[in-house]
């Protein structure tokens, strides 16, 4: 028997495994320090945009899953306790783990009986013995428990499929007891029993049913995490460089993609090339990677190149867009898309939040449209930019439109109602989602990443 569960942290991973957990059958206590976000949650609010999470915390609420800001209640209450709070980058690239140390430390001043402690959080390697340490230093040398890792893999946008059909659950454990406990918390994915369920969430095209749970120790588990993510984001950096060449030499990258993702050794994800990675994990876990492997001796500098060449991609983009518009100071610049990726209202370490900043230090006008993201963008850059309604509000007058975030609805906008509202035809495509010869027979100038561009075919100016 499992008996109750702890999730410590609200946000994209904590909440997400939260309401999975219970709708797996288990009774769940989500904590967060932020009163204001566990108000909201108590309320029957949804603090994130996560396709299927308002209907888990509808079927959950109050129910098997509550909210609390009280660690020390849920902790006696709790055998499995998930760390789930944020680990930031520091300045130096290394993960800011000080959340991660003062819940372990809340968590061992309450200790009441056996507990385990699941690392949810993307951690660096040997993070399991601090929080042992930790534990073993504020609650005596006596105290009942065992740290695991249990890395999460989930994607924003997708996270709860991807939680509840995983393609693998990865358990580093160090003792038999944790693991025992940690498989019986995920047997009905893995045994299959969630997937009988007539209500269950619907299972993506490609689900692996039912799923493997891999076994390792603690370190090799904390390290599959940074390992993978770390190579997801070297894979995006290496079609961004190939892209960079397709545009030397007059290729194209979606036909050169194409072919090398049909290898089955290669595989057809994450060789879409456009502005690079952002979000709140890829850019912190490579750094951070990187900062391991330095710490223990070795000079992984095969990261820092995925690193620059992430960066370069936006500089390039940029430089895009001022070869198609001369100078930007008094231009209006209609930007679809604000998060970092489709289908999340996520902007952390978003491509086109640091491309918008540079627009503007250019002296450029911003009118911007995003499905989920605006409220998150005005929390950072305020009424310095235009929000709009839609995105033909965006291209309304516009001396062009820029594709910086590949949301699905973005790839299906009336090209023939774009082209009368923008008062250039210009549409810079920093996620590659109109196919050329389409944007050539309506007459705009067209500039992709990893494409020839479409030139000037007409007069540009509308009207
Ligand atoms: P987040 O910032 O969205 O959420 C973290 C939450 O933890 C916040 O609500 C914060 O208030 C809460 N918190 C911080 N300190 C606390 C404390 N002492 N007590 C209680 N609550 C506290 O972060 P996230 O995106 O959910 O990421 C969490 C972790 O999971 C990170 O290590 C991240 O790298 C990892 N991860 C994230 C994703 C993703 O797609 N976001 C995927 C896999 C792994």
């Amino acid at each position: 028997m499992t008996g109750k569960i702890t999730v410590v942290g609200s946000g994209y991973v904590g909440l997400v495994a939260a309401a999975c957990l219970a709708e797996l059958g288990h009774s769940v206590i989500c904590v967060d320090n932020d009163l204001n976000r566990v108000a909201t949650l108590q309320a029957g609010g949804v603090p994130i945009h996560e396709q299927f999470l308002p209907e888990l915390l509808q079927r959950h609420r109050g129910k098997r899953l509550e909210f609390s800001s009280s660690l020390p209640d849920a902790v006696a209450a709790s055998s499995v306790i998930f760390i789930a709070v944020g680990t930031p980058p520091k300045d130096n690239g290394e993960a800011d783990l000080s959340y991660v140390e003062s819940v372990a430390r809340e968590i061992a001043q309450n200790l009441n009986g056996y507990k385990v402690i699941v690392e949810k959080s993307t951690v660096p390697v040997y993070t399991n013995e601090w929080i042992r340490q930790v534990l073993n230093l504020t609650a005596g040398p006596h105290a009942d428990f065992d740290v695991v890792s249990n890395p999460e893999f989930l994607r924003e946008g997708t996270a709860v499929t991807d939680f509840l059909y995983p393609d693998r659950i990865v358990v580093g454990a160090d003792s038999e007891r944790a693991a025992e406990l940690l498989k019986g918390v995920y047997a009905p994915i893995t045994n299959g029993s969630y997937y009988q369920n007539i209500d269950r969430i619907p299972e993506p095209d490609s689900a692996l049913i039912p799923p493997p749970l891999i076994l390792t120790t603690a370190k090799s588990a904390e390290l599959i995490k940074h390992a993978s993510n770390a190579f997801l984001a070297l894979k995006i950096s290496f079609i961004n460089a190939v892209a960079n060449i397709c545009e030397g030499v007059g290729a194209d990258i979606q036909q050169v993609a194409k072919g090398m993702g049909s290898d089955s050794r290669i595989g057809p994800q994450f060789l879409r090339a456009g502005l690079g990675y952002g979000g709140s994990c890829f850019p912190k876990d490579v750094a951070a990677f990187h900062a391991v492997a330095r710490e223990c001796g070795y000079e992984f500098n095969l990261l820092e190149e995925v690193m620059r060449i992430n960066e370069d991609q936006r500089t390039r983009f940029l430089k895009k867009i001022r070869t198609a518009l001369w100078t930007l100071k008094g231009k209006k610049l209609g930007v679809l898309g604000l998060a970092f990726k489709g289908k999340t209202d996520d902007i952390r370490e978003s491509p086109a939040i640091g491309l918008i900043q540079q627009l503007l230090a250019e002296g450029a006008h911003v009118i911007a449209y995003d499905p989920a993201a605006m409220p998150r963008t005005r929390e950072v850059l305020q009424d310095k930019i235009t929000y709009a309604d839609s995105p033909y509000d965006v291209a309304d007058g516009a001396d062009a439109l820029l594709i910086l975030t590949d949301w699905e609805e973005f790839a299906k906008l009336d090209l023939k109602h774009v082209h009368k509202l923008l008062r250039y035809r210009i549409i810079l495509d920093g996620r590659n989602l109109y196919c050329k010869d389409e944007m050539e027979q309506y007459g705009f100038i067209y500039v992709s990443v990893g494409r020839q561009p479409v030139p000037l075919r007409q007069l540009a100016r509308v009207g």
